[in-house]
C-alpha cells in the first residue's frame, strides 16, 4: 500500500506560515510592504492587544480586481515576478507569494479593495486558509486588510508569543523601520485606538525626526550631517551625526535598496570614521542609505532575516568609512593636515566637540557616604592577585615573594591618591594601582543586584515627585522594567499615558536627578531589547552603579579609601568592573626592576 500523500494546501499553508509569520510584527511588515508595492501614498496601520487580536493596514494603493483578490491567498500566487530571471532585477518588496496564503492559514483575515476603475469592490473572508465570504462590497479605492485573532487555530504558537509590551515593541520596530525608507509616503500607526505616530509627506529629514520623536527633534535638526556618495558599485546616502550627538542609545540604521539590514561590519566602518572622536562608550547616530545593483546582493534570503550578504563588502567597508569621514571633515571636526602649505592644523572644533559631548551628568549624594560605615576587614587575597602576572610573564618568573597575609592583617594599607581617581597602595611586594570609580561602581553594583534579586531596594521618598515624560518607543520598555525598578527602590505612579510621577528613589541615587537616571537606563535597556530577566536587571544595577558612583577624580581621605579597598576586597570578584573594565592593576618588584 502506499503511504506518501500530498498535504492539504491549508496544512501546507500553516506549516509555511510558521517560518514568514511568526508575530504580529510580520504580518506588518509583510502587509505594509504589499501596500507599498501597490503604490500607495498612505498607509494606516492599527493594532489592538499588540497586534494578536489585529493588525490591519488601509491603503489607497492599487487595489485588486475580484480574480486578484481570490488568487492572491493561494500559494505562491504574485504579480510581481514571472520568471527565475525576475529574481535578479527585483524592485518590489515581496515575490514570493507567500505572506497573504501564510497569514489567512493562521488567522481570521478580512479585506475590502477595490481598483480605481471598478464601481464595486470585492470583500473576501478567510480563516485557516478556508474562504468564509467572497462578495462586492462598497469600498473606497484600495486595500484593506484585517488581520484578526493571529494563530487562533495554533495555539501552540500563540503561547509562543512574548508579553504584550515585547510584541508591540516589535510593531513599533518594524513600523519604524519601513517609515524610515518611504518620507513620500504618509504612515499613520495606531496602538489601541491611540495614535502614536502621525507621519506627513515630507524630507527623510524630517522623517527621522518625525519617527524619533519630540524629545530628539533639536537633536535630528541640528546635529546630524548629511552624507552623499556615488560610485559605479554602490550609492549611499542618508545622515550621520556629529561627534557630540553621541550617545548610548543612538540610533544606527542601515537600509539597503529600502531595506533595513544589520550589518556589523559596515558599522565598523562608520566607527572607523569617528576614530578618536567619540567620548568612551558613546556611539554616533546614523541612518545610512545603501543603492546597489540587486544582483549585487542575495536577494534569496530569507524574508524575515535582516542580515544582508552583499558581494563586494571589502570594496564597500572603505567607500562607507571615507564617506563619512567626508562629511565629519567637511564639517571640520576632523583634524586636517595641510602638506601644501607646510602646516599643521587641527580646528579647536575637535576638542570643543569633545569637550561639549554629553557625559552623564553625575551629583554625588551629601546623605549617603558609602565609606564612613566602619567594616570588618577582610583579608584582600594578594597572592591570588599576583598569579595572573605570573603566568602573563613569558620567561620563567623568578622565586615569587608572596606578601604573607598574616602581615597583611596587620598592616595598614596606606593608600595613597594618585593622578585624579586613582589608588596606590604600597607593599613589599610591588604597588597595586585601583582605579576608585571603577572600585565604586563594582561595589554598588554588588549590592544593587542583590537588592534586586531579594527584592528588597532600599528606597529614599521624594518630597516633590519628580516627572518622567516617556515616548511611544520607551513606554513599553519603561512597562517591562517597572517591576525591577520597583524592587531597586523606584516608585512609580502613572499618572497618564505617557507620564510617570517618580515618587520615590533608589537610596544610592539620593538628591541625583531621578529622571535622568530612569532615562539612562531605559537608553540601555533599549539598546538591544531583550526578554532575559537577568540581563535586564544587569542593565539596571550597572546604570544606577554608574550614575552613584563617586566621580573620576573625586578627592577622598584615606579613611574613605581604606574602607572602598576593603569593600571591594570583600566582593567574590574585584578585578574587573561588570562591563568588564580593569579595576586593579599591579606593577610587581620584577616590573619595577624592568623600568630602572
Ligand atoms: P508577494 O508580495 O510576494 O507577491 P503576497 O502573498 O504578499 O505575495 O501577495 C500576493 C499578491 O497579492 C501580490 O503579488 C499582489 O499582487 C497582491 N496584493 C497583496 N496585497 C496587496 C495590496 N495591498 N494592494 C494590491 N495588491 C496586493
Ligand atoms: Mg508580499
Amino acid at each position: 500500500m502506499d503511504i506518501i500523500r500530498l498535504l492539504p494546501d491549508s496544512v501546507a499553508n500553516q506549516i509555511a506560515a510558521g517560518e514568514v509569520i511568526q508575530r504580529p510584527a510580520s504580518c506588518l511588515k509583510e502587509l505594509v510592504e504589499n501596500s507599498l508595492d501597490a503604490g500607495a501614498r498612505t498607509i494606516r496601520v492599527l493594532v489592538r492587544d499588540a497586534g494578536k487580536t489585529l493588525v490591519q493596514v488601509i491603503d489607497d494603493g492599487s487595489g485588486m480586481s475580484t480574480s486578484d483578490a481570490r488568487m492572491a491567498f493561494e500559494r505562491h500566487a504574485t504579480s510581481k515576478i514571472r520568471d527565475a530571471q525576475d529574481l535578479f532585477h527585483l524592485r518590489t518588496m515581496g515575490f514570493r507569494g507567500e505572506a497573504l496564503p501564510s497569514i489567512c492559514a493562521v488567522a481570521q483575515v478580512k479585506m475590502t479593495t477595490r481598483r480605481e476603475p471598478d464601481e464595486v469592490g470585492t470583500l473576501l473572508e478567510i480563516a485557516g486558509s478556508q474562504v468564509q465570504k467572497q462578495e462586492p462590497c462598497q469600498c473606497p479605492v484600495g486595500t484593506s486588510i484585517q488581520v484578526q485573532n493571529l494563530f487562533f487555530n495554533v495555539p501552540a504558537r500563540r503561547r509562543f508569543l512574548k508579553s504584550d509590551q515585547t510584541e508591540l515593541r516589535n510593531l513599533i520596530t518594524t513600523f519604524q523601520h519601513i517609515a524610515l525608507v518611504y518620507p513620500d509616503v504618509a504612515f499613520t500607526f495606531a496602538a489601541d485606538d491611540e495614535i502614536m505616530y502621525d507621519l506627513p509627506v515630507g524630507t527623510l529629514k524630517q522623517r527621522i525626526e518625525g519617527v524619533f520623536g519630540k524629545s530628539k527633534s533639536k537633536l535630528f535638526t541640528s546635529q546630524l550631517l548629511e552624507i552623499e556618495q556615488q560610485t559605479e558599485l554602490v550609492s549611499i546616502r542618508g545622515f550621520v551625526g556629529k561627534p557630540e550627538a553621541a550617545n548610548k542609545q543612538a540610533q544606527q540604521l542601515f537600509f539597503v535598496n529600502g531595506r533595513f539590514m544589520r550589518h556589523p561590519y559596515f558599522h565598523k566602518a562608520v566607527l572607523q570614521a569617528y576614530a578618536g572622536m567619540l567620548p568612551a562608550e558613546q556611539l554616533p547616530p546614523y541612518f545610512i542609505y545603501f543603492d546597489i545593483s540587486p544582483e549585487l546582493i542575495d536577494v534569496n534570503v530569507h524574508p524575515t532575516k535582516t542580515e544582508i550578504k552583499f558581494a563586494d563588502e571589502q570594496s564597500i567597508f572603505p567607500i562607507l568609512s571615507a564617506t563619512v569621514r567626508a562629511a565629519l571633515g567637511k564639517f571640520n571636526v576632523v583634524p586636517s593636515i595641510d602638506f601644501l602649505g607646510g602646516d599643521i592644523e587641527i580646528p579647536v572644533a575637535n576638542d570643543q566637540m569633545r569637550a561639549n559631548a554629553k557625559v552623564p551628568q553625575i551629583h554625588t549624594s551629601t546623605g549617603y557616604n558609602p565609606f564612613t560605615q566602619e567594616r570588618e576587614r577582610v583579608t584582600p587575597h594578594w597572592q591570588e592577585l599576583y598569579e595572573p602576572l605570573k603566568h602573563a610573564a613569558q620567561q620563567p618568573a623568578s622565586e615569587p615573594q608572596p606578601l604573607e597575609l598574616d602581615d597583611w592583617n596587620k598592616s595598614p594599607l596606606h593608600p595613597q591618591s594618585v593622578a585624579g581617581g586613582y589608588i596606590v597602595c604600597a607593599t613589599d611586594n610591588g604597588l597595586m594601582l585601583v582605579h576608585a570609580r571603577r572600585a565604586h561602581i563594582t561595589i554598588l553594583y554588588d549590592r544593587l543586584i542583590a537588592q534586586l534579586q531579594s527584592h528588597h531596594g532600599v528606597s529614599q521618598q521624594l518630597l516633590f515627585p519628580e516627572q518622567l515624560t516617556v515616548s511611544a518607543e520607551e513606554r513599553p520598555v519603561l512597562e517591562t522594567l517597572l517591576p525591577d525598578l520597583q524592587h531597586i527602590g523606584f516608585e512609580l505612579e502613572k499618572v497618564a499615558v505617557n507620564q510617570y510621577d517618580i515618587k520615590a528613589l533608589p537610596s544610592v541615587l539620593t538628591n541625583q536627578n531621578a529622571e535622568t537616571s530612569i532615562r539612562a537606563i531605559l537608553a540601555r535597556a533599549s539598546d538591544s531589547p531583550t526578554d532575559i530577566r537577568e540581563d535586564m536587571q544587569h542593565r539596571i544595577a550597572l546604570t544606577l552603579a554608574q550614575s552613584a558612583a563617586i566621580p573620576m577624580g573625586k578627592a577622598m581621605s584615606e579613611a574613605e579609601m581604606t574602607n572602598l579597598l576593603t569593600d571591594l576586597f570583600a566582593l567574590p570578584s574585584y578585578r574587573v568592573t561588570p562591563d568588564g573594565k580593569t579595576v586593579i592593576t599591579l606593577l610587581d618588584a620584577e616590573e619595577i626592576a624592568r623600568r630602572f
